[in-house]
């Protein structure tokens, strides 16, 4: 299939599309999810599979190449591995992933690899029972790990993600890399970020890359960069036995200017950015009998004219607090992170 070349005002091309499946999610993590309740988005919104379908093809047209399901948790969402066969079917494709908390993971993962699911992410913050509870509301560690062994043999060379805050997991580190070296997994820490939803974030918090590095550092010895091309979020580094990790600096050093990703909400609200005040609604054309060329010209327009640099503009905010007040984000829960998949 040809593919048109389509780049936004600054030159980023339209690669990566992040499909939030649902916004439904079985944990309350304190940096997504820490309120104690929430308004959840209209059950007849929800994008069906054919729907999905039908717009994913209008991005791969358009020269996306990058697909990863994410949620909410995008375990929840019932008969996930027939959507996974319907996007796996897709050549364009060269990437299909997930995002998952892991819980429901233990049982899902052969049948996401009999359908055609590429890669997997697993989000994990400590290894500790109780900071679980703690951090995500709910006394799930057991299953995550059995979810996480799962996918050693499933999906081998599989990632973790943790998102690692001072004072709450920032002492677990090491164990957690050790943990993941044991499972042939690459672990990432991501810096914790004043994403809508984060109302509990605090500058305080965050632990810099740099942080990171010199924490690590002073254990395993000198730490080397890997240099790579491309617009992976992640930089990656080796340390001096040549164990691989990543760290997501979105916070301190964002990577906006390179960024090639959007994201679908579960409704079909196209955001531009994880910081977008709002959304492209793409679920009104569909279901109004739009057809494909008047949705590719839509979507081609909006892209074409992209400034979004979100995260580098919250760099130079001054006396930063979390971005969005509660208030607002039950007016309009697209605000939310885990509405908009992270
Ligand atoms: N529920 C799934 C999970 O947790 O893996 C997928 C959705 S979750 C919104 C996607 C990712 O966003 C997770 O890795 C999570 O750790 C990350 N995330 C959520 N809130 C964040 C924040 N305030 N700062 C940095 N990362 C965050
Ligand atoms: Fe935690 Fe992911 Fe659920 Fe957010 S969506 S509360 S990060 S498990
Ligand atoms: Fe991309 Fe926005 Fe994140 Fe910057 S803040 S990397 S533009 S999604």
């Amino acid at each position: 299939m040809a593919v048109m070349a389509l780049v936004d005002a600054h030159a980023r091309p339209l690669k990566n599309l992040r499909l939030s499946v649902t916004d439904r999610c079985n944990l309350r993590c304190q940096y997504c999810m820490p309120e104690p309740d929430y308004v959840w988005l209209p059950r007849e919104d929800i994008l069906q599979f054919e729907e999905i379908e039908q717009l994913v093809e209008l991005f791969l047209e358009l020269g996306v190449d990058k697909v990863r399901l994410t949620g909410g948790e995008p375990l929840l969402r019932r008969d996930l591995p027939d959507l996974v066969e319907r996007l796996a079917r897709r050549e364009a494709i060269r990437d299909l992933a997930i995002t998952t908390n892991g819980v429901l993971l233990a049982d899902a993962a052969a049948d996401l690899k009999r359908a055609g699911m590429h890669r997997v992410t697993v989000s994990l913050d400590t290894l500790d029972r109780e900071r679980f509870k703690a951090l995500a509301r709910f006394d799930e560690l057991d299953r995550v790990l059995k979810g996480l062994d799962v996918a050693a043999d499933v999906f081998p060379g599989f990632k973790m993600d943790t998102v690692l805050i001072r004072g709450t997991n920032d002492d677990e580190m090491i164990p957690l890399l050790e943990f993941a070296r044991a499972r042939g997994a690459e672990l990432r820490f991501i810096e914790y970020m004043d994403v809508g939803g984060a109302t509990h974030w605090n500058p305080s918090q965050v632990v810099s890359r740099a942080e990171m590095l010199e924490r690590l550092g002073a254990h395993y010895g000198p730490i080397t960069a890997i240099e790579e091309a491309g617009s992976a979020p992640a930089d990656r580094f080796r340390l001096p036995d040549g164990l691989v990790f990543g760290i997501i600096a979105s916070t301190t050093a964002p990577f906006c200017a390179n960024c090639d990703r959007s994201r679908l909400t579960a409704d079909g609200l196209w955001y531009l950015c994880l910081y977008a005040a709002r959304g492209i609604d793409l679920r009104g054309p569909l279901r109004g009998g739009a057809g494909r060329e008047s949705l590719k010209e839509l979507i081609t327009g909006v892209w074409h004219a992209r400034t979004d640099r979100g995260a580098e503009h919250r760099l130079h905010a001054r006396g930063r607090s979390p971005l969005i007040p509660v208030s607002s984000l039950k007016r309009d829960p697209h605000l939310e992170m885990h509405t908009r998949g992270g």
